[in-house]
């Protein structure tokens, strides 16, 4: 059993690929902290860190799991600094297709290099149903009013149909 992970992203906004790596690591974890990436820098983020926290938390209640070892919180700067701070044990990442590996990587290798505390990265593959999955995908399907019930929650979907009201009305 892994006593402290984390399971790091932007999860903007959370999907039922990123859900289906949130049930699985609970499962493998004492204690499992989600964290949402708030970059300062980059302001084309859909909803607020606010917001994609409590998406995170309705849509894991909504698929009939309990939060009762899991902690979501917000973040920003290097993924490191937290687990340096937190004192975690294991990163977990998602891994869809290959195309993800090289990068991945890459930051594996950069976080060991960084990092004062000694953490596993342990990586999950994605499930078959989710493999090409992303929020962008989410986001691009919002947009053409495309049916979404197939990769989010439905708390999200009303939060995604939502946003592409606001968007509208701006144009
Ligand atoms: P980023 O800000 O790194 O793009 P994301 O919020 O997209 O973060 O994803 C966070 C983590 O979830 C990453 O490890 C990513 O590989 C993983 N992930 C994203 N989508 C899926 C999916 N459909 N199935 C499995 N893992 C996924």
């Amino acid at each position: 059993m892994i006593k402290k992970a984390i399971y790091a992203g932007s999860f903007d906004p959370i999907t039922k690929g990123h859900l289906d790596i949130i049930i699985r690591a609970k499962e493998l974890t004492d204690e499992l902290i989600i964290g949402v990436l708030f970059n300062v820098n980059k302001s084309n983020y859909w909803f607020s860190e606010t917001k994609r926290i409590e998406m995170i938390k309705e849509s894991i209640l909504e698929t009939g799991i309990s939060l009762d070892n899991i902690r979501v919180l917000s973040f920003d700067g290097l993924l490191v600094d937290l687990i340096e701070k937190e004192n975690i044990d294991v990163l977990i990442r998602g891994l869809r297709a290959i195309s993800d590996y090289e990068y991945e990587v890459q930051i594996n290798l950069i976080n060991d290099m960084l990092s004062k505390r000694k953490f596993e990265t342990i990586f999950l593959n994605a499930s078959r149903q989710y493999l090409y999955l992303s929020s962008s995908v989410v986001k691009e399907i919002a947009l053409n009013k495309g049916e979404l019930g197939h990769f989010v929650t439905s708390n999200v979907e009303n939060m995604l149909k939502e946003k592409v009201e606001e968007l509208n009305g701006k144009r």
